[in-house]
């Protein structure tokens, strides 16, 4: 699927092993994924264009580029994507953010949007939605229905593990939409979490289990 990109990275793999890992506690779960959803925003803009903007280094003045900031917007998928915010606003700080709010019903495992909250200029950004695990890809493909009902056209989405299932979905619904992800991991099993994956990220994230 050309428009998915995943890291193939030795140091995520690593990062990725420790996240993985059930005996990991919360304080470093959090902190790996932030900094694993900062080199995800890396990879997401590397298509950026940038204004050209003259500078002064200490030892001569040089023409190069500045990212426009206000050209983005960044949306967590409450709950466990509020955990990758952190990590990519301190890469782009002054993006804006929406939110969306999105649980699993239990028994048909459908995606049900209760918060929709976004700013007034949405479709004038390019908007990044971040959900740390992109499983059936409902959760996904209901929020980028959501962001093109107002207008966005320029969509990405961030997601540290990924299922096949749900990548195809994205694909097959949004082949416009670019996925970014730390890894794609094998399947989805009866109850629709991913093989092998990490567990529930957002209990991960909030030890809430
Ligand atoms: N959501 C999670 O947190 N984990 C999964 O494996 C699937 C969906």
């Amino acid at each position: 699927m050309e428009n998915v990109f995943e890291l193939n990275h030795p140091l995520i793999t690593h990062k990725l092993a420790i996240l993985r890992d059930k005996h990991t506690g919360t304080k470093e779960f959090r902190e790996l994924i932030g900094e694993i959803s900062q080199v995800l925003i890396y990879e997401a803009l590397k298509d950026a264009e940038l204004d050209e903007v003259e500078i002064e280094t200490p030892i001569q003045s040089m023409k190069t580029g500045k990212l426009n900031e206000d050209k983005y917007a960044f949306v967590p998928i409450l709950r466990a994507g509020m955990g990758m915010l952190d990590g990519v606003i301190s890469v782009i700080p002054n993006a804006k953010v929406a939110h969306i709010g999105m649980y699993r019903n239990e028994e048909t495992f459908e995606p049900v949007n209760y918060f929709f909250k976004v700013p007034k200029d949405i479709e004038k950004r390019e908007v990044i939605i971040i959900d740390p695990m992109l499983a059936t890809g409902g959760s996904a493909c209901d929020a980028i229905e959501l962001l093109k009902s107002k207008g966005v056209t320029k969509i990405k989405v961030l997601c540290i593990i990924s299922a096949p299932e749900g990548l195809e979905k994205v694909y097959k619904e949004h082949p416009d939409v670019k996925v970014y992800t730390a890894h794609i991991d094998e399947y989805l099993n009866p109850n629709r979490y991913i093989v092998p994956g990490l567990g529930d990220a957002g209990d991960r994230i909030y030890g809430t289990k």
